[in-house]
C-alpha cells in the first residue's frame, strides 16, 4: 500500500493529537480512554471529513472541475468541510441540503454549520428528506455543464472509495504514533454514518496487519444496513489500493443500539456525554456523531465489553460547530 500514488491536496493540520483522558478513564472505571482528534483536522473548525477532501478534493482538480456538488443534511459537517476546501481551491461549491429532521427550529435550520456554509460562499439549496440525491446531483451538474462550467460530484460524508483512503492514511498516522510511545491499541472506536471514516480505518488497520479491533458505533441506519455498507465500501477501498480482500466481513462490526429515536434526534445519554466530556476534559463533543459514539463508549465499558483492555482510542471525528445549532434542544445540568 503506497497512497503516495493517489493525487491529494494538502487540507488537514496532520498528525492530529492522539490524547490521553485520564480524567474520563478514571470516572468509567474502565481501560484507559484515549482520543484520537480528527476534531483537530484545521480545516473550517476540524473534523473528520478534512482527511477524505484531500483525496476527493484534488480528484476534482485533476478532472479540471471548476465546481464541486455535494449533499448532506442541514447541519452537515461534511458540507462545512467541503465548502471551506472549496473556497480555499478556488472552487463553486453547490450544496444539496436535505431536512432529515421533522420540524426544524429556526436556530437548527440557519445556525451552527449553516451559518458557516454561507461564510464560506457555499450556494445552499434545501430539499426535503428523502429525495433521490443522486439524480438531483446529477441534474445538478448537468445544469452547470449547461452552463460551461465542470461539475464534479462529490458524494454525501466524501465516502466513496477516493475519500476512505483518507482513513487508510489516518490508520497508518495512529499506529505510527502508537508505536513510537509504546502503546498498544487493544480497541480502536468511531462514530459510523456514510461509512467512509469507518471503512477505510478498517482497510488501513488490515493492510497494516495492525490487529487492532475496531468497532463503529451507528448513528443513523440499523446494525445490518450499516455493517453492509461499509464493508462493501471497505471491499472498494481494498481494491483502489491494490489489496482487494484485505478485509473481510468479521472485521466490520458496527453497533447501533445508541442511535435513538432517529439521526439528529437527541437522546439524554448522548447530552449527558457531552456535559462529561466538557466538564471532566475540556473537550467539546457532537450533538449528531461524536456525541452518540461516546455514549455507546460509556455504555459499552459500564457493560464490560472492553474487559481485559488495557488501551481503547476513540477517534473524535469533530461536529462542534453543530451544538450551537442544537443549543434549545440540549440541558446543561
Ligand atoms: C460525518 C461524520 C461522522 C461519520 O463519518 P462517516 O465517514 O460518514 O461514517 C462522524 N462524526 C462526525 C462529526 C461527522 O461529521
Amino acid at each position: 500500500m503506497h497512497l503516495a500514488r493517489f493525487p491529494r491536496v494538502s487540507l488537514a493540520h496532520l498528525p492530529t493529537p492522539l490524547e490521553h483522558l485520564p480524567r474520563l478513564s478514571e470516572h468509567l472505571g474502565g481501560p484507559q480512554i484515549w482520543v484520537k482528534r480528527d476534531d483537530c483536522t484545521g480545516l473550517a473548525s476540524g473534523g473528520n471529513k478534512t482527511r477524505k477532501l484531500e483525496f476527493a478534493m484534488a480528484a476534482a482538480l485533476a478532472a479540471g472541475a471548476d465546481t464541486i456538488v455535494t449533499v448532506g443534511a442541514v447541519q452537515s459537517n461534511h458540507v462545512r468541510q467541503t465548502a471551506a476546501a472549496a473556497a480555499k481551491l478556488g472552487l463553486a461549491c453547490e450544496v444539496l441540503l436535505e431536512n432529515r429532521i421533522g420540524e426544524p427550529s429556526d436556530v437548527y435550520a440557519e445556525s451552527g454549520n449553516v451559518l458557516l456554509d454561507r461564510l464560506f460562499g457555499a450556494a445552499l439549496h434545501r430539499y426535503p428528506g428523502g429525495t433521490d440525491f443522486a439524480a438531483e446531483m446529477e441534474a445538478h451538474a448537468e445544469r452547470i455543464r449547461g452552463g460551461g462550467g465542470t461539475p464534479y460530484i462529490i458524494p454525501g460524508g466524501a465516502s466513496n472509495a477516493v475519500g476512505a483512503l483518507g482513513y487508510v492514511n489516518c490508520a497508518m498516522e495512529l499506529l505510527a504514533q502508537a508505536n513510537e510511545r509504546g502503546l498498544v491499541i487493544d480497541h480502536l472506536v468511531t462514530a459510523t454514518g456514510s461509512a467512509g471514516t469507518q471503512a477505510g480505518l478498517a482497510v488501513g488497520l488490515r493492510a497494516t496487519h495492525s490487529r487492532v479491533p475496531l468497532l463503529g458505533i451507528g448513528v443513523s441506519a440499523a446494525q445490518a444496513l450499516q455493517e453492509r455498507k461499509v464493508f462493501e465500501l471497505a471491499e472498494e477501498t481494498a481494491e483502489l489500493i491494490g489489496a482487494p480482500d484485505v478485509v473481510s466481513r468479521e472485521d466490520v462490526v458496527a453497533n447501533c443500539d445508541y442511535v435513538g429515536e432517529a439521526y439528529g434526534v437527541p437522546t439524554p445519554e448522548m447530552n449527558a456525554a457531552i456535559l462529561t466530556l466538557a466538564r471532566l476534559e475540556g473537550i467539546l463533543f457532537d450533538p449528531v456523531y461524536s456525541g452518540k459514539a461516546l455514549a455507546g463508549l460509556f455504555d459499552l465499558v459500564r457493560r464490560g465489553f472492553f474487559a481485559g483492555a488495557s488501551n481503547v482510542v476513540f477517534l473524535h471525528t469533530g461536529g462542534s460547530a453543530a451544538l450551537f445549532a442544537y443549543a434549545d434542544q440540549l440541558a446543561f445540568d
